[in-house]
């Protein structure tokens, strides 16, 4: 059975946490495949996860004691540096190699960058931005969000063919497992060929002046969202996050790229991670890439006027009303 391979995302010394993410992924695809085809004990597909780094070795033995899988701790040519370029060619021969069924990489700004490239050299299929994964005894189904997170586009790909999927952050739960013994590690050194061409080099990473710390320190967030409807209500719900001690103010990505607000106050994905006791969502819809940055959050409560919303599946309570309309209400019984 062709193993399920996971590429872990490293960041400097560590293991980025969407690896785990990855792995829970990897165990429910291999559940699924098993089944579906009520394969075997000795068929069951292996999962194995590839460790592109400098210095693997620690950071393969933490996963290969993640319940007991498999590792190739690849290390890579100093200096070690991203580039999809360099990712495409290191990775792509080792992949095809191994000869996986599926290749499960981050849906972050680098697995985006380099998975639908790979795809391309491993004649694979790439199907980016998962979110589900299901099967309907033909096969294992793929749904990735679509027109503005308001649809999910179902996907088979056709069968036989290797599949390289990025998953969106937060679908997929991590887990602990129990093994008694750690996975196998192989290692492997990656020598810089001369004859490969060298289209990009990386120079530098640099620090994103952002100070989102009263964000990360703060007990309440009251959250706006599109739902909120004009820049001017923005003064409300300033007035609103003021009524909670240790809060502050935070907010869905469009009303940034709108410029109602700065960036150091998006909550998400692409914004900040945050963990408060409460957290008030405004006229928030719930799209994945919102939940990714506020689903560690003791307490959600939603205010949003359609019931149906999907931050009302995460909420612990949801209210259902015009968001201006309750927080002037509550701003005036306060
Ligand atoms: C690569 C990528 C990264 C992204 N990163 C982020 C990120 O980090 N953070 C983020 O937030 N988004 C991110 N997004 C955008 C994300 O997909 C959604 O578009 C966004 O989260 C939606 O914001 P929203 O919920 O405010 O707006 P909408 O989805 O438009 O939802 C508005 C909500 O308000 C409700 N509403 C409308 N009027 C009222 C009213 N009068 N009273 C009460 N409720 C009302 C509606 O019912 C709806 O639920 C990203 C998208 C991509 C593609």
């Amino acid at each position: 059975m062709k193993p399920i391979l996971i590429i872990a995302e490293v960041m400097g010394e560590c293991v980025r946490p969407v690896t785990w993410e990855l792995i829970a992924a990897a165990r429910m695809i291999q559940n699924l495949i098993e089944k579906e085809g009520g394969v075997n004990k000795k068929k069951f597909p292996g999962i194995q996860v590839i460790v592109p780094a400098q210095n693997p070795m620690p950071l393969a033995k933490k996963i290969s004691s993640h319940g007991g899988i498999d590792v190739l701790a690849l290390e890579i040519p100093t200096p070690a540096a991203y580039t999809s370029e360099a990712y495409k060619n290191w990775l792509s021969p080792e992949i095809s190699e191994l000869a996986p069924s599926h290749i499960l990489v981050a849906h972050t700004s680098q697995g985006r960058d380099f998975a639908p490239g790979l795809a391309v050299r491993l004649k694979a299929v790439s199907i980016s931005g998962v979110n589900r994964i299901v099967s309907d005894g033909d096969g294992l189904l793929y749904s990735r969000p679509v027109l503005n997170n308001t649809r999910n586009m179902v996907l088979r790909p056709e069968s036989g063919l290797p599949v390289v999927l990025t998953l969106m952050a937060g679908s997929f739960s991590p887990q602990t497992y129990e093994a008694k013994d750690p996975g196998l590690i192989i290692t492997k050194k990656i020598s810089p060929k001369p004859g490969l061409p060298v289209q990009m080099v990386h120079e530098k990473i640099l620090k994103q002046e952002t100070n989102n710390q009263a964000l990360k320190m703060a007990q309440t967030i009251v959250a706006a969202g599109r739902g909120i409807g004009e820049k001017s209500n923005l003064e409300a719900v300033l007035r609103f996050a003021k009524c909670f001690s240790s809060s502050a103010v935070g907010a869905s990505r469009p009303l940034v790229d709108m410029g109602w607000i700065g960036y150091d106050q998006q909550v998400g994905i692409t914004g900040a991670s945050v963990a408060p006791m409460l957290y008030l969502a405004c006229g928030i819809s719930g799209s994945s890439q919102h939940l990714a940055g506020m689903k560690e959050s003791d307490w959600v409560v939603s205010i949003n006027k359609n019931p149906d919303a999907p931050i009302c599946r995460h909420a612990d309570l949801c209210i259902t009303a015009g968001v201006m309309e309750f927080i002037r209400t509550f701003l005036e019984n306060d």
